[in-house]
């Protein structure tokens, strides 16, 4: 599995060297994947969360390299992102890929010809999905999503009995899982425990009912770390398999590693002045002589302007502050009379060389989620 050999669809990168790359470390999943496995009961299964292209790692790989480790259940968040799994084999045929976005009635077909499995949320998609399924006369895979109280998607924990019966009862409708999702799964005191206990109560009446046991999950990466009885027979990781904890709080409750590395490249130095400014609107003045690095990413790459004078980089081993405003295509950095540093060196935006996205996210006022799902496509994506 190399660049070469597979591409993520939309992604032309020429050959060699690249202004911006993003490492990814198929090693520091691996790593992160077993700690997953030691926080979770044998017989439970992972689902490999790999949406919004895996949080900016390229799902192709990411999906293909979990699926080596033994992985046969993925997440993602819709079917526009399922089908290029199946389209590009990143998934064997005998794996699972679960959408959960409810459906739009004009995808269903998708559903059907790639083999996603829906979240049904209520009584009006049930009737759409069984009726489309009908026609074409495929069986759809479903799960059942009940909404104990994130307050986004699923059924009302008072009609979900009903609605997992009405599925059970579709001709052409296989119910495959049942499911919920936390609210404030990091977060200690009684809400998250009364989301599970209200989920689990209407799973065991409709097994009792059924006589017999189906697939029901509900622990994010949060879920995993701080409610061990809520893994039951799926947990659903996302971030933690990206090797940061879902809260920064939690990062010494397991040990993970970093599975993306951005880099970029020095093009260009300089020396300045005192009283020499930097960037748009002038934010930082140099204080003294210093040398002046331009470096080939900015906000267009996903490194966030709201990061401006207040990020560092790492090159060659060293850190260096960011300075002045963060421009589309370029940021600068000051290298004080350094003069290790020159034009073709990379610079370690965030990684396992450098700061860490959680820094960053720090930084820029937001979640490690947001800065690895900002890494734009202009970035090539490149196995470490
Ligand atoms: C994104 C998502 C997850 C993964 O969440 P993390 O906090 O990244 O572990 C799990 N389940 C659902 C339904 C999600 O949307």
């Amino acid at each position: 599995m190399t660049a070469d050999t597979i591409t993520f669809p939309g992604e032309s990168a020429l050959p060699g060297e690249h202004l911006a790359e993003a490492l990814i470390s198929s090693g520091n999943l691996l790593h992160n994947f077993r700690r997953i496995q030691e926080h979770i009961p044998e017989n439970c299964r992972v689902m490999g969360v790999v949406k919004a292209n895996a949080y900016g790692h390229n799902a192709l790989w990411i999906s293909k390299a979990l699926e080596n480790l033994g992985v046969s259940d993925f997440g993602v968040a819709n079917v526009e992102e399922a089908v290029p799994l199946r389209k590009h084999k990143a998934v064997s045929g005998s794996s699972s890929i679960l959408a959960f976005c409810s459906p739009l009635p004009s995808h269903i077909a998708l559903y059907l010809k790639y083999d996603i499995t829906a979240t049904i949320c209520d009584f009006n998609m049930l009737r759409t999905a069984e009726s489309i399924a009908s026609a074409h006369n495929i069986p759809l895979k479903v799960h059942v999503k009940i909404d104990t109280g994130m307050g986004r998607l699923g059924i009302t924990p008072e009609t979900a009995f009903h609605l997992l019966k009405a599925v059970e009862e579709s001709p052409h409708l296989r119910l495959a899982g049942v499911y919920t999702h936390f609210a404030q799964s990091t977060r200690h005191g009684s809400f998250t425990a009364g989301q599970l206990e209200t989920f689990t109560k209407i799973c065991s009446e409709f097994e009792h009912h059924t006589k017999r046991s189906i697939c029901k999950h509900a622990a994010n990466s949060g879920g995993i770390i701080c409610r061990s009885d809520a893994c039951l027979d799926m947990v659903r990781p996302g971030i933690m398999l990206y090797g940061y904890p879902p809260d920064d709080r939690l990062k010494n409750n397991i040990d993970l590693k970093p599975v993306m590395q951005l880099r970029a490249k020095v093009i260009f130095i300089k020396e300045v002045e005192a009283g020499t400014t930097i960037s748009y609107n002038r934010t930082w003045t140099a204080q003294s002589r210093r040398r002046i690095a331009t470096v080939s990413a900015g906000y267009a790459d996903g490194y966030h302007r709201a990061l401006s004078n207040l990020a560092k980089v790492s090159i060659m081993g060293k850190t260096y502050p960011q300075v002045g405003t963060v421009t589309m295509d370029q940021i600068m950095v000051d290298l004080g009379d350094s003069s290790d540093v020159r034009v073709g060196d990379n610079a370690v935006l965030f990684g396992w060389d450098g700061p860490s996205a959680g820094d960053i996210a720090k930084a820029a006022g937001t979640i490690s989620y947001e800065i690895l799902c900002a890494v734009s496509s202009r970035v090539t994506r490149v196995l470490a």
